[in-house]
């Protein structure tokens, strides 16, 4: 590898199915590339229906056997398997930073950030209560329990190589369900990584299968067999209603964590050091790929110079380039169509009036690499304003007054994080409420952790991640009347 690891049988170039390791079929491969450097760092399978379908038949066989162990007992597995992830934090993060492109320090937060959830939801296995109601006659009892829903499926996005798989797989096998995942092509080796020291945990056989390959044909295989009683997905909202749509067909219950147009507001009365260094958090992070940055700050006319300029300046001092360089912040865009789609929404930005503040321009770095930028009194007709940014830039928009800050944050059909700054107490809660968002930060740029309940409203998606609330999305509520 190009890439030292203290553990390299980390690294697969086969799929884990029904816990052996197999090779496409076919034979078929694909190759997985670094974004920093383009070179290839690995292989993978290229599978598609017929791996699938096998994946899906070990997940029905081993559901027998994995939801009737107790609670307690899978809690005791998923702690294993949360250790050996903390245990092997160095190189899994290494393995992250090689394929996707993150800061190293970066992927080393996802790695514990991704165990977390393990731990959590192992956690919760032991406290997946029932209920009891009285009942509208005295010879009738009321008991409500939870069943897990049975096999899942889980296809995951390459911004958070491995913690969209945790926070799919944790609950899953918590709850007593067996689960096979489908990772993003361009960052599969996390995913066998996990799979790795889920087998050396004591996963059972069939439990976890992962199948990498052709998006569409493993797609149509896990959304058509009858077999998958559910399917939790991150990424795109288009590809999500796809989806949503290819389940409806056997009626699969659905979790759908999607796009995201998160608004910024920073009003006269923020503290602008606090709010700024909110504005870098939320929108460097994985060089601005994820659904919760900051897209679109709206500013209050009053503080829109001083913030802007303040903004530009930290932002201009933000160092790129490869992920496994030391202190870099900034790593590069995950492909070229990427930064294809950010080069296009800055050009019609500045179009419409908006004024590069620094940045602007693709990085002397080549590759993956977009400068870092900021874009003042942008126009709220600009695509960026409508558009999910998925790059290092931040389009800032002025406004007048509370209301039209409120209309402009939610005007949009996504609803996933939003974020103010501000100290009026009767504002804060105003504002906190009239958000039509999944998740608000409030003087807070960094949202994200396994205690909370993590999801979106509208287009952004269904169900939630994390926290006590997570674990409903992979159970079945059953209600049992007894005559006595
Ligand atoms: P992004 O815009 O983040 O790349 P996508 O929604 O395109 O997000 O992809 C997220 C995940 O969905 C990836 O694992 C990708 O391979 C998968 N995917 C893309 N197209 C399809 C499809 N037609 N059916 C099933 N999965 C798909």
């Amino acid at each position: 590898t190009l890439f030292t690891l203290k553990d390299p049988s980390l690294v697969r170039n086969q799929c884990f199915i029904g816990g052996e390791w197999q090779s496409a079929d076919d034979g078929k491969v694909i190759a997985v590339s670094n974004p920093a450097n383009g070179t290839v760092v690995a292989t993978v399978p290229r599978m598609g229906r017929s791996e699938t379908r096998r994946a899906i038949n070990a997940a029905e066989q081993a559901l027998g056997g994995w939801r009737s162990l107790s609670g307690k007992q899978r809690a005791a597995i998923l702690r294993r398997w949360f250790e050996l992830l903390m245990q092997n934090q160095d190189d899994l993060a290494a393995i992250m930073t090689a394929d996707q492109g993150k800061p190293l320090a970066e992927s080393k937060g996802e790695i514990a950030y991704a165990a977390s959830y393990i731990e959590w939801f192992g956690e919760e296995a032991k406290r997946v209560y029932g209920d009891t109601i009285p009942a509208p006659t005295s010879d009738r009892r009321i008991v409500v329990v939870k069943q897990p829903i049975g096999v899942c499926a889980a296809i995951t996005p390459w911004n958070f190589p491995a913690a969209m798989i945790t926070r799919k797989a944790g609950p899953a096998l918590a709850a007593g369900c067996t689960i096979v995942i489908k990772p993003a092509s361009q960052t599969p080796l996390s995913a066998l990584a996990l799979c790795v020291l889920a087998e050396r945990a004591g996963v059972p056989k069939g439990v976890v299968s992962c199948v990498t390959g052709s998006a569409s044909e493993i797609g149509e295989e896990l959304t058509s067999n009858p077999t998958v009683r559910k399917l939790s997905f991150t990424g795109s909202t288009d590809i999500g209603k796809v989806l949503m749509a290819q389940c409806a067909g056997s009626v699969k219950r659905t979790s759908m964590e999607l796009g995201g147009n998160a608004p910024f507001i920073v009003f006269d009365d923020a503290d602008i050091d606090a709010a700024v260094k909110g504005a870098i958090a939320s929108k460097s992070r994985n060089a601005g790929q994820t659904c919760v940055c900051a897209n679109r700050f709206l500013v209050q006319s009053s503080v829109h110079d001083a913030f802007v300029e303040r903004l530009a300046e930290a932002v201009s001092e933000l160092s790129v380039g490869d992920g496994f360089g030391e202190g870099v912040q900034i790593g590069p865009l995950i492909d070229d169509k990427a930064v294809a789609k950010v080069e296009e929404l800055v050009r019609d930005a500045v179009e419409r009036g908006g004024r590069v503040l620094t940045g602007g321009a693709r990085h002397a770095l080549g590759h993956g690499f977009y400068q870092p930028t900021v874009i003042a009194a942008a126009s709220p007709d600009s695509q960026i304003f409508a558009e999910e940014i998925f790059g290092p830039v931040a389009p800032v928009f002025r406004f007048e007054t509370e209301e039209d800050a409120i209309k402009l944050a939610n005007d949009t059909q996504f609803g996933l994080a939003a974020y103010f700054y501000g100290r009026d107490i009767s504002r804060v809660w105003r504002v906190a409420e009239a958000l039509e968002y999944g998740i608000v930060g409030i003087n807070e740029g960094i949202i994200s952790t396994e205690l909370a309940p993590f999801g979106g409203m509208k287009e952004s998606g269904n169900g939630r991640e994390g926290s006590k609330y997570g674990m409903d999305d992979y159970l079945e509520i059953k209600y049992m009347c007894m005559g006595v």
